[in-house]
């Protein structure tokens, strides 16, 4: 009995500090991603206050939370993060969160999982890249704008009419990739990056993908995995290969050098953004400039 009464003395405290938070009428919202939290700022802008917990090149696979984090998380109205583990190590607190009835809410909930990419190999059992199909980033954008009117009911329709103008920006953006991805023969469709980050961009505008890392950063490309892929290059005669803004690039580099070694000339045709995005304040900082930029310097580099 006097457990309970514990809990619930900690429950009221906790519901007491919420009440606290609301007072000055903000929603306060945390995301993981720097995708997510430039989405989540688009549609709430001025009504919601949001924490991002990762920047520009830091890779959620990897990433632990912080004292700090673990303080904005529990001060937070509403958590968006990636889910299906893409933030591998934050997992546990996701959960703990949730059982404190915390609302935590993984984006890849807005997808039917019909629509996801499988994987046996990867604790969730799905791929979760799911940013770069832009159908997917668009129902993700609906979703979104759901969550936020249902945590804020008096601030619908503005989340609303974001969502919408958001989403016709989002319809102009995968025009303009297709657009640019018919300038490359078919053939030369061939992506060939650090980690295996682009299967949905694969599917969705038409390349071979292959990854030299797993859908993880977290298990390194042994030897054999790097003379395998150079062995694929050559047979493809793929003019470039790609660095990742997230991942060191010692990896592409090594896999460079061994195409060379079996005499075979391979560029490295630039940085792509995976799982970040470019520094805040920049095009590349937001998720249409990231995917323009990446469409252009792939298409580019494999002409
Ligand atoms: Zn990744």
């Amino acid at each position: 009995m006097k457990k309970i009464v514990y809990a619930l003395i900690i429950i009221g405290f906790a519901w007491s500090c919420k009440d606290a938070d609301q007072t000055d009428g903000t929603l306060k919202v945390v995301t993981t991603t720097t995708m997510i939290t430039d989405l989540v700022e688009n549609i709430g802008g001025e009504y919601i206050e949001v924490k991002g917990l990762m920047g520009s090149g830091v890779d959620p696979h990897l990433y632990k939370a912080s004292e700090g984090d673990v303080n904005k998380l529990a001060h937070a109205h509403v958590i968006f993060y990636g889910g299906l583990h893409l933030e591998g190590k934050l997992v546990e607190v996701f959960e703990k969160m949730a059982s404190q009835n915390l609302k935590t809410i993984p984006v890849s909930d807005a997808l039917d999982e019909k629509t996801l990419i499988g994987s046996e190999f990867f604790a969730s059992n799905y791929d979760p890249h799911i940013w770069f199909d832009v159908n997917n980033w668009e129902l993700i954008t609906q979703f979104v704008v759901d969550k936020l009117s249902e945590a804020k009911p008096e601030h619908k329709a503005a989340f609303e009419k974001n969502g919408l103008e958001y989403m016709a920006k989002l319809k102009t953006l995968n025009e303009n990739i297709k657009n640019t991805i018919s300038t490359l023969p078919a053939e030369k469709r061939i992506l060939v990056t650090a980690h295996d980050a682009f299967s949905y961009f694969g599917q969705a505008y038409g390349f071979e993908v292959v990854g030299l890392q797993g859908l993880s950063t977290a298990t390194e490309a042994g030897v054999q995995d790097v003379q395998k892929l150079a062995t694929f290059i050559i047979d493809k005669q793929v003019k470039a290969i790609f660095i990742e803004s997230s991942v060191p690039k010692r990896t592409i580099e090594a896999l460079q050098a061994a195409v060379q070694s079996k005499g075979f000339d391979v560029q490295i045709g630039g940085t792509l953004y995976s799982d970040a995005l470019g520094n805040a304040g920049t095009v590349e900082g937001t998720y249409i400039g990231m995917f323009t930029y990446n469409v252009n310097t792939i298409v580019n580099a494999l002409k």
